[in-house]
């Protein structure tokens, strides 16, 4: 099934979980994550905003989680997870921009499957990890490449608003072992890998990480780029496409600034 938060237009304030069915939405009553129902499909999939499909308590992520991707930025990975987070107010949704902020010269795409979890858990075993998963979606964990050579801790470089599209849904049917990464900007081929070639699998990753922080339903966790990161300007469109869940895009521009900051 594949799961949405949405808007039903651009004026609304209300968020509203869906399903989709043929490209129409049905309404879901109640949390996908706890107890729900499901209503008929009514709407179409065209007319709605599509929201951030869950509200992460956590958006923890994988660094250097593919060799190929170690060795572009000449480092080696990681003989443990190597784990940072974003903040969900870097969050935004299918179709929403990514906006370049001024303090970084060298803004960057990373093509990511992100697991949904369902259920919380602590000291979860990699044997059970799977009942911990809700689903999957796609993300892009947009980075200032500038910065974050700058600091040793990359909260600046990686939490900017806007740093982290997630969608367009969650596909809580998947097999993620051996799925095609592609991410394009403009059209233009830049990541492409199989989330096979993962250093630390899925379960490996949620049984580290929980034995670390408690894991609630609806955070997630991204599990790394693949090689192939680029640059992205104002006026690009970034399409990171996974087999079997979708294509999340997003457009580029340049930060709006505040009057005071904008002369
Ligand atoms: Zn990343």
């Amino acid at each position: 099934m594949q799961i949405i938060r949405f808007l039903e237009d651009k004026k609304s304030k209300e968020p509203k979980w869906g399903w989709i069915s043929e490209s129409q939405i049905g309404l879901i009553e109640g949390s996908p994550f706890f107890e729900f129902r499901r209503k008929p499909p009514d709407r179409r999939l065209e007319s709605v905003s599509l929201l951030p499909p869950c509200r992460p308590s956590k958006i923890i992520c994988v660094g250097r989680n593919y060799a190929a991707h170690a060795a572009e930025h000449d480092t080696e990975v990681p003989a443990i997870p190597l784990l940072f987070f974003k903040p969900p107010s870097s969050l935004v949704g299918h179709g929403a921009f990514i906006e370049l902020p001024p303090q970084s010269e060298q803004i960057e795409h990373e093509a990511e499957l992100a697991v949904v979890i369902g259920k919380a858990g602590r000291w979860i075993r990699p044997e059970t990890a799977r009942e911990y998963i809700f689903g999957y979606t796609i993300a892009n964990d947009v980075t200032a490449r500038d910065l974050q050579r700058e600091d040793p801790q990359w909260t600046r470089a990686k939490g900017f608003d806007s740093f982290c599209p997630l969608g367009p849904w969650i596909e809580t049917d998947l097999d993620p072992t051996d799925l095609l990464i592609a991410c394009r900007v403009n059209g233009q081929i830049r990541q492409m890998a199989s989330t096979h070639d993962m250093v630390f699998n899925l379960a490996h990753l949620i049984a580290y990480s929980s034995a670390i922080m408690s894991l609630q339903p609806g955070d997630i966790i991204l599990t790394g780029t693949p090689a192939g990161v680029s640059r992205i300007l104002d006026g690009d469109t970034v399409s990171i496409e996974i087999e079997g869940i979708g294509t999340l895009e997003n457009p580029v521009r340049n930060a709006v600034l505040p009057p005071h900051l904008s002369t």
